[in-house]
């Protein structure tokens, strides 16, 4: 080889940098002189090349120590690799996979090779009523999402024609192009990686293997379900390619805000109307649950607008099994307005009577 510049000064580094400092450096230049971003830049493909030899022998802690002290004769001839072709890319996979983002990164061994994968999740969403939602519910679902046809298989091909060989790629579900002195590997457009292609594309989904089908699942909404909360049904997603299982169904769950109740987790808040003499002897009465069903109330004597009576137990189910949550009840007194001749008399006494402390009097008359 020629004369080489110093490895530090490729690098833009003063000799005492650190690991650290080397690798984003390299990642800097090699970024700005990577061929993919200067095609054909004879220039930019040298600089590259430089910058890439002088990362691996300052990132190697062995090498850079001897070539601190013995400079590039120390490296010349110590089994460093070719740098003729690909190879390269090999010894910097984990830097280039973070500068292209994913698997893309050329020439290294890490494409997807070509077999079954995983269907698409999918998400929908479900409004369900309190009452849903306090006594469970099962659901039909309604999807509209490709499904495999079934005419083909999800071969894409009319049955009974055979695939031919993929012309792109000649089958290998993989192509490659020369960038400079760099071979770039990439999954063949044209098959997709699958290495062949339909030769007589199938009547029913014009060669795609999958139709847009209206599908059904039950979906058991479990009692307690809660607004913001999202269900799982293995398998309902998307149809796995090439055998592969499907994905899931994701459910999210919404409530439809309900005028008599105010939920709060597994507690409820209600309200009871009562007059305003239940107000002072104290009443039982009841009041309705989400699912219609009534619960007993005790209000005490004495009771004011606005308290609220708590009842435990007697709220929604926890999702979980453990019982269920606590019913608040807040007391609404009602205070009459159409009053009778004789009822405003009464009043008028109980007015005179309630004014003076005559509470033995009240109880011995009860
Ligand atoms: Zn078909
Ligand atoms: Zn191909």
């Amino acid at each position: 080889m020629s004369e080489k510049r110093c490895f530090y000064e490729v690098l833009g580094l003063a000799k005492e940098a650190s690991n650290d400092d080397i690798r984003k450096a390299y990642r800097r230049a090699a970024l700005d002189s990577h061929p993919d971003r200067n095609p054909g830049n004879a220039e930019a493909e040298r600089r590259f090349k430089e910058v890439s030899e002088a990362y691996q022998v300052l990132s190697d802690d062995d090498k850079r120590a001897r070539y601190d002290r013995f400079g590039h004769a120390g490296i010349d001839g110590s089994g460093m690799p070719d740098f003729g072709g690909a190879d390269i890319f090999s010894h910097f996979q984990d830097v280039f996979s973070e500068f292209f983002g994913m698997g893309g990164a050329p020439g290294g061994g890490r494409q997807k090779r070509r077999g079954p994968a995983r269907g698409q999740d999918l998400r929908v969403q479900q409004r369900l009523t309190l009452k849903e939602a306090f006594l469970g519910v099962k659901r039909e679902v309604s999807l509209q999402t490709p499904a495999t046809c079934e005419t083909c298989d999800g071969e894409g091909a009319k049955p009974g024609t055979k695939r031919k060989q993929c012309s792109v790629c000649s089958g290998s579900g993989q192509v490659s192009s020369h960038r400079g002195f760099v071979m770039f590997t990439q999954t063949c457009p044209e098959c997709s990686g699958q290495g062949s292609v339909v030769k007589t594309p199938c009547d029913t989904c014009r060669g795609a293997g999958s139709v847009q089908k209206h599908r059904k699942v039950v979906v058991s909404f479990p009692a307690g379900i809660d607004g913001g909360q999202r269900l799982r049904v293995p398998g309902q997603g998307l149809p796995g390619s090439q055998g592969g299982p499907a994905g899931d169904l994701y459910v999210d769950v919404e409530l439809v805000p309900d005028e008599r109740f105010q939920r709060e987790g597994a507690d409820l808040l209600t309200r009871a109307k009562i007059t305003f003499a239940d107000a002072a002897l104290g009443v039982q009465t009841s009041v309705a649950l989400p699912d219609d069903t009534q619960v007993s109330v005790d209000v005490p004597p004495g009771t004011q607008p606005g308290d609220v009576l708590t009842i435990k137990g007697k709220g929604v189910p926890r999702v979980d099994g453990r019982g269920r949550g606590t019913l608040h009840i807040e007391v609404q007194v009602e205070v009459p307005t159409a009053l009778t001749a004789r009822a405003r008399e009464l009043l008028r006494q109980l007015k005179d009577e309630l004014g003076e402390p005559v509470v033995e009097k009240a109880a011995a008359n009860a």
